[in-house]
């Protein structure tokens, strides 16, 4: 999150998976809190194994910029396209566009064989950035890849419908962001087990 000259909130993508698994941790992460237990040490290190292991299998793959993308025409793709919408006031980096004849898919890789809401909205958001700064002339698909295995999970069509429900979230994290609306915590305690604000939360959800 951050602010630009003229007074606009921007929100990291990322932000967008945040919100739905708990608002309140926004409002720790934007507060410059980071708490480190062992154990989350412990998940930060094998957390960066992983995307060690990820950017070598990803080393020759091209980068790009989604202009350069949209210039391979119909067929083609690009990965790691960092994207903003100065519409919508997000940012973020898209880990793969693929150009089709009839369609564009917009893919976020996750390291885990589960879609979870949260990770439907973060894709939603990308699509809805893409869509916003490069009007797509085909539909706009949104997508969620195993990172591991490179199996699409979860698969939807960026419609009216969906575009208009994560622009809804999108003003929700950004009057967050203005301390206009209050930060709602989770009501889950299994989100909060994991939480790494757990210690320091005093809206941790307990069985
Ligand atoms: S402990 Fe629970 S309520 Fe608190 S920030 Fe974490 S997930 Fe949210």
């Amino acid at each position: 999150m951050h602010w630009d000259s003229d007074g606009n909130v921007w929100i990291k993508i990322s932000d967008i998976h945040t919100q739905a698994y708990c608002e309140y941790q926004l409002k720790f992460s934007w507060q410059g809190i980071n708490p480190k237990s062992e154990a989350m040490l412990a998940g930060t290190i094998r957390h960066a194994e992983l995307q060690t292991e990820h950017a070598e299998r990803m080393k020759d793959a091209p980068k790009m910029s989604v202009e350069e993308a949209l210039r391979l025409g119909v067929r083609g793709s690009g990965r790691e396209l960092r994207i903003k919408s100065g519409e919508h006031f997000i940012y973020g980096k898209i880990d793969e566009i693929q150009f089709a004849e009839n369609a564009i898919f917009i893919i976020d890789d996750k390291p885990s064989g589960k879609v979870y809401p949260s990770s439907m909205n973060q894709a939603r958001a990308y699509a809805l950035a893409f869509a916003s700064e490069y009007p797509p002339a085909k539909p706009v698909f949104s997508a969620v890849r195993d990172r591991n295995t490179g199996e699409a999970l979860w698969m939807e069509e960026f419609t009216d419908e969906v575009k208009s429900n994560i622009i809804e979230i999108v003003e929700r994290v950004r009057k967050l962001a203005r301390k206009e609306i209050d930060f709602i915590p989770t009501t889950k305690p299994f989100k909060c087990r994991p939480c790494r604000f757990n210690s320091i939360c005093d809206r941790r959800a307990t069985e």
